[in-house]
């Protein structure tokens, strides 16, 4: 591997137009508008880098180089279509897995190319503390030089807890273990004690290049990823996933400097520092602080033992044909979709019900709360997929004081966005999260399939028993189109 210096200046500007492509396609990204566009700009970046890395780091038959001009290349093939053969696996696995995959198991998904990429930061920095030389980084006396030492650590002590706090993520998301915290006792005082222990093991591996250092600092990483994610629960997930997202970014950081590769460096800063942004802002919106979420399990220390049981309590029962004559005798409805929308994929008929009570006359609008559903942004794309104009769509903060002059709220598949417990219940999992004031309405209508299901965060929803309240049980997508029928 070539040294940062003799880096040719075509190289450089590919990298910095792939650069510019992932600046582009964050742009874009932030609005639904204008967003294949930016997912666009972001495929030909990676392109470019991808392209621009292979053709400079190709394996070259021994002793030569390529020419700056790329007309001979030297290329030693039976090496290289190893790696050709490896991306096109890793290419096709990517494929089929974006084709294939449910809208709602998305969060999952991110989750779990989360832990690859804090795995592949590991593994970079194994390979570079086994082999430095092949990386260029070794000083005359073929020690590791200072500054690589210092950015081989950081790089895989932040991959090794990108990748089992993603694990954990991904597990949780998945359903393959609960959504409520698990707290084990003496937890800030093992994860200060682990935290401390990383520092003074990766000090030791800077000054004396100690292998022992270096396998301790990923032994450690690898826990207090774990440790760190665990005890996080309910309304949290949401900022650990984004938390989790700026890690990924940081550890690929870290590791384009050990590869010399500029591209890696500009795109790891990239996802790193929006990352973080993102986190900042859901810590905002959902009334947390960040290093109460970084430590893990805040709020979740009386929710372990309240939780998810379910009260045997009267409620009322509505039939679409209810449903349908409130919503078509009201002047406002408030569509407030949540996490069941997605699951039963409601979006569509959802607008087709909007469509005809505006035909009726009815001012229909959308209250999406920040972290509705199981991703930021969730709901927003399931209803652009709709069609739904995007000036009928509002935010928690723009819409909340509405509810009081609206005679329905419809509440599809939303649970805990909606549960007054967050302002009330300080032992409640979800306590200080902002919620959507749905029971301020005249009437609520709640669609969900039965009593018995709770949200993420598996704690029942007072809304449910109350006077104003009518329970909708059915799969949503299948009570909005009986309603549809029922209007039209
Ligand atoms: P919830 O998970 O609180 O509730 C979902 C509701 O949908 C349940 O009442 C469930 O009841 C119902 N439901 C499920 N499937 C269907 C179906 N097919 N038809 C009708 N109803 C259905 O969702 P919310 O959107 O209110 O809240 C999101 C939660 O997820 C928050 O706690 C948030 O912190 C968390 N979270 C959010 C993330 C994000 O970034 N947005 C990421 C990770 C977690 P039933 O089973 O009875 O049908």
């Amino acid at each position: 591997m070539e040294a940062a210096h003799a880096t040719p200046a075509w190289v450089l500007l590919a990298y910095l137009i792939s650069g510019v492509c992932f600046i582009l396609a964050l742009r874009g990204l932030s609005s639904p508008e204008s967003s294949r566009r930016g997912n666009r700009a972001g495929m030909i970046g990676m392109l470019i880098a991808v392209v621009t890395t292979i053709v400079v780091h190709a394996p070259r038959i021994s002793g030569t180089a390529p020419d700056e001009y790329l007309h001979n290349l030297n290329v030693d093939w039976a090496v290289a279509g190893q790696i050709l053969a490896a991306v096109m696996v890793g290419g096709a696995i990517g494929l089929v897995t974006a084709r294939k995959i449910q809208m709602t198991a998305m969060p999952q998904l991110v989750a779990a190319f989360h832990s690859l990429v804090g795995m592949a930061a590991v593994l970079v920095g194994a390979a570079a503390f086994l082999n430095p030389s092949a990386f260029g980084i070794v000083d005359s006396a073929g020690a590791i030089l200072g500054p690589s030492r210092i950015e081989m650590i950081l790089g895989v002590a932040i991959g090794a807890i990108t990748f089992s706090g993603s694990v954990i993520a991904f597990l949780k998301l998945n359903g393959n273990m609960s959504g409520k915290p698990i707290l084990l006792p003496a937890r800030h005082w093992i994860n200060l004690a682990i935290v401390v222990a990383i520092a003074f093991f990766s000090f030791g591996f800077w000054h004396s290049q100690s292998p022992m250092d270096f396998w301790l600092v990923m032994a450690l990483a690898f826990a207090i990823g774990f440790l760190l994610i665990v005890p996080i629960g309910g309304a949290d997930m949401p900022v650990v996933i984004s938390m989790l997202n700026s890690y990924s970014g940081w550890a690929a950081a870290a590791m384009g400097f050990t590869l010399h590769n500029s591209a890696m460096i500009i795109t790891g800063a990239l996802v790193g520092s929006s990352g973080a942004i993102l986190s900042y802002i859901m810590c905002r919106a959902m009334n947390r602080s960040f290093i109460s979420v970084i430590a893990g399990g805040f709020g979740g220390d009386s929710a372990a033992a309240g939780g998810g049981e379910v009260i045997d309590r009267p409620y009322k029962r509505g039939s679409a044909e209810d449903a349908a004559f409130l919503m078509s005798q009201a002047d406002q409805v408030i569509i407030v979709p949540g996490y069941g929308m997605a699951v039963s994929q409601a979006q569509h008929a959802l607008r087709e019900m909007a469509d005809l009570l505006k035909e009726q006359g009815v001012r229909v609008k959308y209250a999406i709360h920040p972290v509705a559903g199981r991703m930021p942004g969730h709901m927003n794309v399931l209803l652009a997929e709709a069609n739904v104009p995007y000036d009928e769509v509002f935010e928690l903060e723009d819409i909340n004081s509405e509810f009081a002059q609206t005679d329905v709220a419809f509440v599809i598949g939303a649970n805990d966005v909606t549960n007054p417990a967050a302002k009330t219940d300080k032992s409640s999992p979800i306590y200080g999260m902002p919620v959507l004031d749905v029971e301020k309405a005249r009437t609520v209508l709640f669609v969900k399939r039965s009593m018995g299901g709770v949200g993420y965060a598996g704690v029942d929803n007072e809304l449910f028993y109350r006077d104003n309240t009518m329970m909708l049980l059915a799969d949503a997508k299948k009570m909005v189109e009986e309603i549809v029928k029922n209007i039209g």
